[in-house]
Formats: C-alpha cells, structure tokens, sequence
C-alpha cells in the first residue's frame, strides 16, 4: 500500500469516527418511518391476494386502493395516487398543477424559479400546452440571499386570484439549502393565515423519508414525487405519487385518465408486489443514501472542496453539493462516480445537451433503473462556478467505494 493509500484510509476512518452521532440519527428516523410504513400495512392487513395487479382498465383493483390508503396514512395525508403510470416526478407535478388550476388563476412559487423540467410546464420557456398557454399567471419569490423563504413577500403576492402558493422541498440543481420540515410548516402556517383556501403544494422530490414528517402531515394540501427517487426504495422502475387532500387528489386523478374517470381506472400490471415492497425499504434505503451523502460531505470538504450542505448540518434532502470551480474537476469526480456503479462502470461521462434543461448535463448514472437518483448518482450542469451534485446510494458500503475513488481522482489531477 503507498502512502497515499493509508493518508486516504485515514481520511476515511476520521470521517467515520466523526459522523457516529449523525449516523445514529439517521438509524433513529429510518426507524421511526419504518413504524410508520408497517403500521400502515398492519392497520390494511395487507394480504398476498393484494400483490397480483390488474390489467385493461383496473376496475376495481383492490390491491391498488389498499396501496394508495397505505400510502396516504404513511404520507400524513388524507388520499393518494400511486401510479406505474406517472412516468417522472415532473408528471406528478404536472398532474398536480393543472388539476388545481384553472384559466385566470395565479400561482406563486415561494422557494423561487422551479427544478428545471417545471420550466416548460409553467410556460417560462414558450411549450405548447404550458399553464401560461392555459391563462395561468404565476409569479416567482426567490429565496433570501441566507437560503430562507422570503415569507413578506410571498404574503403580499398573494391575491384573491391566487389559486395556489408552491414550495420546493429539495434543493435541485441550484445552490440552495432544502428546507427542513420545520420550517416548511412554519410557512404554511403563515399562508393559512393570509389564505385560508388557498392550495399548499410541495414538490417533494429527494424528501421522501429524510425526516420523519412529509409535508403532508404538517399543512400541505398536495405533495407530489417521483418513484425512481426515495419511495421506490430502487426497486421501481417506474412511477410517481401525488398525496394530499382527497379533493386535490382526485383533481390530479383527473388529469392521468380522464375528467370523469379519474383514479377508478388504471392496471398495475405486474408492479404491485414492488410497489408494496418499495415503500416497506424505502425508510432504510433513504438512510443509506443519507449516511453516504454524509461521508461524502465530510470527506469531500477535507479536500478543500466547498461543500451544501456541510457534515454538520441539517439535511432534508439527499443531494449533496459540491463547488469545483473547475471543469476537469466536475468530469473526474462524474467520471470516478461513474466507474464505481455496478452498471456501465467502463462508461466515460460527456457533457451533453439535455432535453428539458438549459445547460448541458454531465451525468454519472450507472444505474439498474435509467435515471434513477436514488441509486447512486452524479449530475451536473456545465457552468460556472462547476457545481457538481450528487445523490442516493442503495448501500452506504457502496457510496464509501465511489467516496474513495472520488478522492483518489481528485488527488491525482495536476495542480494548477
Ligand atoms: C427530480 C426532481 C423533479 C422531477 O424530475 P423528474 O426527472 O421528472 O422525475 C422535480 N423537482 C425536483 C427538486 C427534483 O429533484
């Protein structure tokens, strides 16, 4: 072994010693959701006739009620659809967004410009079908320069057209903290105050069971995520949820099939068993990743890497940021990532041009699911100051594999 070596193993062992406490924390949540999961399968009996899945419309798939009440009493909320047939976290949205509005009212968005993929469904960028198109207004509070929603003014933007006020939990791809649950109830809180009909909708992507509270179970109305992220624990290879009151539900249900139709049609096919068994991982899933995201921050910022959040903060989400302020740097920490996943490991990350996105991306995702980030994964948008994010990780043993090839890497590029 060099000297190189047992510095990095020393680096690593350090890392260790000093996140037990947090590590600890996180078991403390994954148990407490793991209750909530199974107490929610207990309070169903939850059978294997449940498991079988339907086919042509899926009229009266038990299985798939059973599933979405589970799902609703895990979620804090009152209903819910969870659904193979949401093909992303920006369709759940989607459905969510235009099941609430309609033409003439106005949105407010409190944590700022959207995820990138929800520009063209407001309508910033010109897409046919756009909720500009519809005669959806919105408008746009960006957080506080400290990473806080700017409540003044998201309260004085709000006006009897304002049909809905909608908050992003995780931090996406832009440098900003995800807010905690704390705080999000806290600002629900003060909308309810100003607007007690207005409709609280949270992308909740990368939260899923990083707290042991969804935003559901503290005031928001409608509460949307992806299922190749946390809830499908890496086991689903497709899908999407939207939780939240049963009149908001059943209007995103509206907009999946057909108003008038609704949620009553829909087969599962095959997926009920993993969607049944997803949920049931998912808590520890989450904590795997979390854990990883963890050594990452801690190994990464020892390195001289400016870090969000840092090891000692609170998270509540999964995504890592990492500034490298440097191209070559961003690419060999993609490239290390990429050639410690179990799939296409041989594979050397580009940047390329991305459907949805401004920027080109460059990726690392040797998944078992493409594109799924709750699996280990590595993106980023090619622009100054090279900020490169990375998530999930189905087992901390394997995120501790990619964290020391990431240092490695970066040990071994020339210094300039
Ligand atoms: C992943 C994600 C989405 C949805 O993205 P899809 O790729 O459509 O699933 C939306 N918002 C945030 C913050 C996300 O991380």
């Amino acid at each position: 072994m060099t000297d190189h070596n047992l510095e990095l193993d020393g680096l690593l062992q350090e890392a260790e010693d000093r996140l037990q406490e947090r590590f600890r924390q996180i078991d403390l949540t994954a148990r407490q959701n793991q209750k909530k999961v199974l107490q929610a399968f207990w309070d169903e009996r939850v059978s294997s006739s449940d498991l079988s899945g339907s086919t042509g419309y899926g009229l009266d798939d038990l299985g798939r009620d059973k599933l979405e009440r589970i799902y609703a009493e895990a979620f804090g909320a009152e209903a819910a659809l969870v659904r193979p047939q949401i093909v992303s976290g920006t369709h759940a949205l989607r459905l969510g967004l235009f099941g609430v509005l309609r033409p003439g009212d106005e949105i407010v968005f409190a944590t700022g410009k959207p995820y990138d993929t929800l520009e063209g469904v407001i309508g910033l960028r010109p897409v046919s079908g756009s909720l500009a198109e519809w005669g959806v207004s919105h408008q746009i509070v960006p957080l506080r320069d400290d990473g806080e929603v700017d409540m003044p003014r998201v309260l004085a933007l709000i006006s009897p057209r304002t049909k809905a006020v909608f908050f992003q939990r995780s931090r996406g791809y832009a440098m900003r903290p995800a807010l905690s649950i704390r705080t999000l109830r806290a600002c629900f809180l003060e909308v309810r105050k100003v607007a007690e009909n207005v409709v609280i909708m949270v992308d909740n992507c990368y939260g899923e069971f990083v707290e042991s509270l969804e935003p559901s179970a503290v005031g928001a109305d409608l509460v949307m995520g992806s299922l190749i992220k946390n809830p499908g624990a890496g086991i689903m290879t497709t899908g999407g949820y939207v939780v939240g009151t049963a009149e908001a539900v059943s209007h995103a249900a509206e907009q999946l099939t057909a108003p008038g139709v609704g949620g009553e049609y829909g087969p599962t096919h095959d997926f009920l068993r993993p969607l049944y068994q997803s949920l049931f991982l998912a808590p520890h899933v989450v904590g795997q990743a979390l854990k990883g995201s963890l050594l990452a921050a801690y190994v990464l910022e020892r390195l001289g890497l400016a870090v969000s959040p840092r090891w000692e903060e609170e998270k509540s989400d999964l995504i890592l940021s990492i500034i490298f302020g440097d191209a070559n740097k961003l690419l060999a920490f993609c490239r290390a990532v990429q050639s410690t996943a179990p799939i296409d490991s041989f594979v050397r990350p580009e940047a390329d041009a991305m459907a949805g996105y401004d920027d080109p991306v460059v990726m690392a995702a040797g998944t078992f699911v493409q594109g799924a980030s709750l699996e280990l994964s590595a993106d980023a948008p090619m622009r100054p100051p090279f900020i490169g994010y990375l998530q999930g990780g189905l087992t901390y043993e394997h995120v501790y594999l990619a964290v020391s090839r990431i240092a490695e890497e970066l040990r071994s590029l020339p210094k300039h």
